[in-house]
């Protein structure tokens, strides 16, 4: 398949579209972000990439980090992690404190805000220690993208942490439904370090090849997880990474995914590749709007999907 020239239309085709996302202005360093920017990389499981647009651009990736910070606590809890956070998708936005409320402080799932909180929290105790939990989250990410130069952008993390109390009225909480082990700053501000992690598409669609290859990396052969976490993950991935349009993803693009309120998206196709699309511009519900249309695109003419 000539995935160049695929990528080629798509980034045309989605072209009038870039100036119709809004960016993620809440976050007031990300406010300063352009939004008519795009890139769109695939990694195949030799290592090949194929990429359009500012591919090498780095930028904020935000909630894809829960899909790393998960992956981890899986490794060291299993299925004692369930006991603290489910896995249903939430249907409510991504920030809610509603039905953290009604369901007594158990967060629906790993990859709402909540959630990823708890998940931090897990690491921290795991750790013994918050600044040690932000290093070996990141060593984990530069591992699995085999590329040391990532790093975390704290002028990011500081901004979010100024304006973060809706997050820290999450961890709040959990922490009053006895659902959360340590302090709540520092569980909070690890979590916002972790989304302040700077990456291209390049990197993140590399980063996806152990999820795409049953966990084991297919170029290094190192294996992260077991083939039945690489299955859970993917599967949280399709049912919970785009909050309450997680259904409308799986319905127009087909593939497990995330998104970040960065623009970033990184998808999954077992058995092929790891993609990765970035455009800042976000939809109502928080996802990168040309993001995801490139990916529907990008699934509709390739003929990959799960389904
Ligand atoms: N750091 C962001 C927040 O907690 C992540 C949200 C996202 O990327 O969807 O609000």
């Amino acid at each position: 398949m000539d995935y160049q020239k695929i990528l080629q239309e798509i980034q045309e085709e989605v072209q009038e579209l870039l100036h119709k996302g809004k960016v993620a202005d809440y976050i007031p360093a990300l406010a300063e972000v352009s939004p008519a920017q795009f890139a769109m990389s695939i990694t195949l499981f030799d290592g090949t990439q194929f990429s359009i647009g500012s591919a090498d651009t780095l930028f904020s990736i935000q909630s894809i980090s829960k899909v790393y910070s998960f992956t981890m606590a899986l490794q060291f809890y299993s299925k004692e992690l369930y006991k603290r956070i489910n896995i249903e998708p939430s249907g409510n936005p991504f920030n809610s404190l509603v039905q953290l409320e009604y369901e007594n402080g158990k967060p629906r799932n790993p990859f709402i805000n909540a959630g990823a909180i708890n998940v931090t929290d897990s690491l921290i105790s795991y750790y013994g220690n918050d600044n040690i939990t932000y290093e070996q989250v990141l060593e984990f990410i530069r591992s699995i993208s085999q590329d040391s130069s990532i790093d975390s952008n704290l002028v990011v993390s500081n901004s979010e942490m100024e304006h973060g109390h809706r997050n820290l009225a999450l961890a709040n909480l959990m922490k009053s439904f006895n659902n959360l082990d340590n302090d709540v700053y520092e569980v909070v501000q690890t979590y916002f370090k972790h989304c302040s992690v700077e990456m291209s598409t390049k990197m993140l669609s590399r980063s996806m090849l152990f999820l795409a290859n049953s966990g084991v990396d297919p170029v290094s052969g190192v294996r992260h997880i077991s083939t039945a976490q690489a299955k859970r993950i993917n599967a949280v991935m399709l049912t919970c990474g785009h909050y309450d349009a997680s259904g409308d993803f799986a319905f127009n693009v087909g593939l497990p995914g995330k998104s970040g309120v960065g623009g970033g998206i990184v998808a999954v196709v077992p058995n092929l590749m790891g993609i990765s699309v970035w455009s800042p511009g976000l939809n109502e519900q928080g996802n990168s709007l040309v993001g995801t249309k490139a990916l529907e695109l990008f699934t509709t003419k390739t003929g990959i999907s799960i389904f």
